[in-house]
């Protein structure tokens, strides 16, 4: 089979990976691309990935940790597991991804000390869920979690800051695209989304 995604790069396209109506994600290509660039991904890290959903962060933190790299994906939906793993299986990265049902923080009991944490879901456990992964973590391990809503943000900040976590980094990314129509190329606005970074201590 052809590779999917012969770049080291990663922002693969969005219409790339397998979607579903039921399922959120993937999580836009620009966006992916910083937050990958966020978690400082190296060859054979171990990272997990918290509300998988459509796989798009797997697949991207799959490519950059291959071909010894492990990346462990939860989600507690069942249907985002199947996409998931269907866009493991497309790109390719079946060698290097765990798709685990579960939910979080619970499902991160059984999973390996990680280099990187991605954090794309959580909702009201998120205080819980970063105790969790400051747990997984090794020492100079990487965290990311990519906020839609500002609350989300300010209670990880928070939290990260009470957990000793080193150079917080906040991030807001805006995004427009452009769409052709008749008269030229006219620019449409995107969700702007908070990437809360940190180191462990
Ligand atoms: N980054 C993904 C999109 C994430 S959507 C991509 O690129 O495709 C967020 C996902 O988090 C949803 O699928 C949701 O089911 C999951 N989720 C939310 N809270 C969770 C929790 N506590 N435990 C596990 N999964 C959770």
């Amino acid at each position: 089979m052809a590779k999917k995604w012969i770049y080291k790069t990663p922002g693969i396209p969005d219409d790339l990976f397998n979607q579903s109506d039921e399922v959120p994600g993937p999580t836009k290509e620009e966006i992916r691309v910083v937050t990958i660039s966020k978690a400082r991904l190296r060859e054979g890290d171990v990272v997990i990935d918290v509300g998988c959903g459509t796989g798009g962060l797997t697949v991207e933190a799959a490519l950059q940790v291959a071909p010894k790299g492990k990346v462990y994906a939860i989600d507690e939906d069942e249907a985002a597991i199947e996409l998931t793993k269907s866009n493991v299986g497309k790109f390719g990265v079946e060698g290097n991804v765990v798709v685990a049902s579960g939910e979080a923080p619970a499902a991160l009991q059984s999973l390996p000390k990680a280099d990187a944490v991605m954090i794309g879901g959580g909702g009201v456990a998120l205080r819980e869920i970063l105790r969790a992964s400051n747990d997984k973590l090794k020492a100079n391990g990487r965290i990311v979690i990519n906020a839609i809503l500002l609350e989300t943000a300010t209670t990880a900040i928070a939290e990260l800051k009470a957990l000793n976590f080193k150079d917080i980094d906040v991030a807001v990314i805006s995004v427009a695209k452009g769409k052709q129509i008749n008269s030229g190329t006219m620019m449409m606005a995107r969700n702007p989304i908070t990437i809360v970074s940190a180191t462990k201590p």
